[in-house]
C-alpha cells in the first residue's frame, strides 16, 4: 500500500510509522554520546546506563522489579527482541497461540523459527477474549501465547480481569507468555496499561517486550528490550548477541537520557494528543459511513468497509486510495482466513496538518 500510495503521492495512513518530533533530550543525549565516544559494540544485553534507566521505568510505570544486571536484554527494537526470544525459547514444531486480529510480525517470526501459530479470535466490537476458545486451542505441543496490549491493529487494552483469566490459563497449561507492550504509553479514555508480568503468578513465565520506537517516535533507531526471569534472559541475550551483537550504542545512551529526563507530563501529553487524533479520524470515518472500531489504545483504527466497492479488503483499500488519496492496510493482513475482508486499518500517528487533510478527504467519501 505504501508503494501504491507513493505512486499517486497520497497520504500514507497504512504503515505504522509515526512522523512526530523526537524529544530534544533524546536527540541531544545521542549527539553527546557520539562525541563522548559511545560508538563501539556494547555488552550483549545493552549499556548499563540504559538497562538501569529501563529498570527504574519498569518499577515506576509497570510495577515490575528488575535487576538491570540480570533481567533486561536490550535489542534491535521490539522486533529484534521478539525474534531472539522465539529463537531462544521455542523449538520447531512448538505451537504458540496468537490472538487475531494479529500483528503480522508476530506470526511471521513464529513461522521463521519453525513454530506453529494457532489462532484464537477476539470478538468485536470489544475484542473480547473467550477463555473457552483458548482452552480448545491447546494441544500437547502448546508452548506459549502471544499477547499484545495495547494491541495493533484492534486497539484492545487488556483489563485486569482479562489478564487474571489469562494468568490462570497460562499457569494451568504451564506455558510462556510473550507480552508485546510497545504501545504501553498510548492508552485512552483514562484507562491504564497493565503489564501481564505484574499479575500474580505471571512474573516467571512472561517475556515482557517493549521499546522506544513509538514512545519517542524513533522507529528507525531500533531500540527495544525485554524484561524476564534471568534464566530466559541469559538465553535470549545469547541469541541477541549472535544475530545483532548489540543495539546501536549512542542511540542507547540517547534513549536512556529520554527515560531519565522526560517528565510525566511528556507521557500524559502522548495520551492526550493521540486521543484527540483518534477522535478526529473516528469522526471522519463515521461521516464517510465507514464504521470505526474505536480503539482504547495504540494508534490504529480498524474500520468496517463492507459498504465499499470491491471483492475483498485489498480491493476495498485500493478503492479508498483511488477515491481519497489515503492509504490504509487491508484487513486480510491481520487474519489467517477471510475474517478481515470487511476491514481496513488506518494509522493516526501523523502530524496534525497531515491527519487533518487525510480526515477531510476520508469524510468527503460519503458512501
Ligand atoms: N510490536 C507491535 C505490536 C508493533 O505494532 C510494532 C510496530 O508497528 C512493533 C512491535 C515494532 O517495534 P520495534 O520498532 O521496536 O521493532
Amino acid at each position: 500500500m505504501t508503494l501504491e500510495c507513493n505512486k499517486i503521492r497520497g497520504i500514507n495512513l497504512a504503515q505504522g510509522v509515526c512522523d512526530l518530533d523526537v524529544p530534544r533530550e533524546v536527540i541531544d543525549g545521542t549527539h553527546e554520546a557520539m562525541l563522548q565516544g559511545f560508538n563501539q559494540y556494547t555488552r550483549y544485553d545493552g549499556l548499563p546506563v540504559l538497562r538501569e534507566a529501563i529498570a527504574s521505568k519498569l518499577k515506576r510505570f509497570n510495577h515490575l522489579d528488575a535487576d538491570p544486571e540480570k533481567n533486561i536484554i536490550v535489542s534491535a527494537g521490539a522486533t529484534g527482541v521478539f525474534y531472539s526470544a522465539c529463537m531462544a525459547l521455542l523449538n520447531p514444531g512448538d505451537e504458540v497461540i496468537v490472538l487475531e486480529p494479529f500483528y503480522g510480525y508476530h506470526v511471521n517470526t513464529l513461522l521463521a523459527v519453525g513454530a506453529k501459530p494457532v489462532f484464537v479470535r477476539l470478538i468485536p466490537p470489544g475484542w473480547k477474549l473467550d477463555t473457552d476458545k483458548l482452552q480448545k486451542a491447546v494441544t500437547k505441543r502448546t508452548k506459549a501465547i502471544v499477547i499484545n496490549t495495547p494491541a495493533n491493529p484492534s486497539g484492545k487494552v487488556f483489563s485486569k480481569q482479562e489478564l487474571r483469566a489469562l494468568a490462570d490459563f497460562a499457569n494451568e497449561e504451564d506455558i510462556f507468555v510473550f507480552s508485546d507492550e510497545i504501545y504501553e504509553y498510548f492508552v485512552y479514555d483514562g484507562k491504564k496499561h497493565l503489564s501481564p508480568a505484574s499479575i500474580e503468578g505471571m512474573a516467571e513465565r512472561t517475556i515482557a517486550i517493549s521499546g522506544y520506537s513509538k514512545t519517542f517516535s524513533i522507529t528507525g533507531w531500533r531500540i527495544g528490550y525485554c524484561f524476564c526471569h534471568e534464566r530466559w534472559a541469559r538465553m535470549i541475550g545469547y541469541v541477541n548477541d549472535l544475530i545483532y551483537v548489540c543495539a546501536p550504542a549512542p542511540l542507547q545512551v540517547g534513549v536512556a537520557r529520554g527515560i531519565e529526563k522526560l517528565p510525566n507530563s511528556y507521557y500524559e501529553g502522548i495520551c492526550a494528543d493521540y486521543q484527540a487524533k483518534r477522535e478526529q479520524i473516528c469522526d471522519a470515518l463515521s461521516e464517510a459511513g465507514l464504521k470505526p472500531y474505536v480503539p482504547s489504545g495504540a494508534y490504529y483504527v480498524l474500520a468496517d468497509v463492507s459498504s465499499v466497492q470491491g471483492k475483498n479488503s485489498k480491493e476495498r483499500a485500493m478503492f479508498i486510495l483511488k477515491k481519497t488519496g489515503v492509504a490504509s492496510v487491508p484487513g486480510s493482513a491481520f487474519y489467517h482466513d477471510d475474517a478481515g475482508e470487511d476491514l481496513v486499518r488506518f494509522c493516526f500517528a501523523k502530524k496534525d496538518e497531515v491527519l487533518k487533510k487525510a480526515c477531510e478527504r476520508i469524510a468527503a467519501l460519503r458512501l
